[in-house]
């Protein structure tokens, strides 16, 4: 699925769809160009899935948890790997020790870092600068229809 956003409310509302859609245990691979939306889609996708506190850039430690009180999906992590230097870090770091537990729900910036780590069901979701308000986000494997 291929769509032209025409603002970060578009974008967000994206996220917010998906997140309507998952059952647990899927891993969605967010990448693509920087101011591209794919903080924008994360905020949309964890107030999909009921989170009220507001969804900030793990930064700095690379990984935020939040814990969801809903009957199966039960943790929602976010990584931004901007700020990644190898691959290996992640796995060193423990950071993809719940990858694919039907609890969880897996948010991964810059996931094209890790593409080799992950696994082959995950959901690429890919984000492009096309102007000032303009972006074209492309959804592809389950739930890319
Ligand atoms: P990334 O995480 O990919 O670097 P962000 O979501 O942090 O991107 O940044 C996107 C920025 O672009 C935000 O400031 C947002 O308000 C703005 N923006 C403008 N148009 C859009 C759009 N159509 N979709 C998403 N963000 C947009
Ligand atoms: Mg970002």
């Amino acid at each position: 699925m291929k769509i032209i956003t025409k603002n970060s409310r578009e974008t967000t509302i994206l996220g917010f769809t998906l997140a309507k859609k998952l059952k647990g245990g899927e891993i969605l691979a967010l990448r693509g160009d920087l101011g591209g939306g794919k903080t924008t889609f994360i905020k949309g996708l964890g107030k999909g899935l009921g989170i009220k506190k507001r969804i900030l850039s793990p930064t700095f430690i690379l990984m935020n948890p939040y814990f969801l009180k809903k009957k199966k999906i039960k943790f929602f992590y976010h990584l931004d790997l901007y700020r990644l230097k190898k691959p290996a870090e992640v796995l060193s770091a423990g950071l993809l020790e719940d990858l694919g537990e039907p609890d969880t729900i897996f948010g991964v910036e810059w996931a094209e870092k890790i593409r080799n780590i992950l696994p082959k069901k995950t959901i690429w979701v890919t984000f492009k600068h096309l102007g000032k308000n303009s972006r074209k986000v492309e959804i592809k494997g389950k739930y890319g229809n």
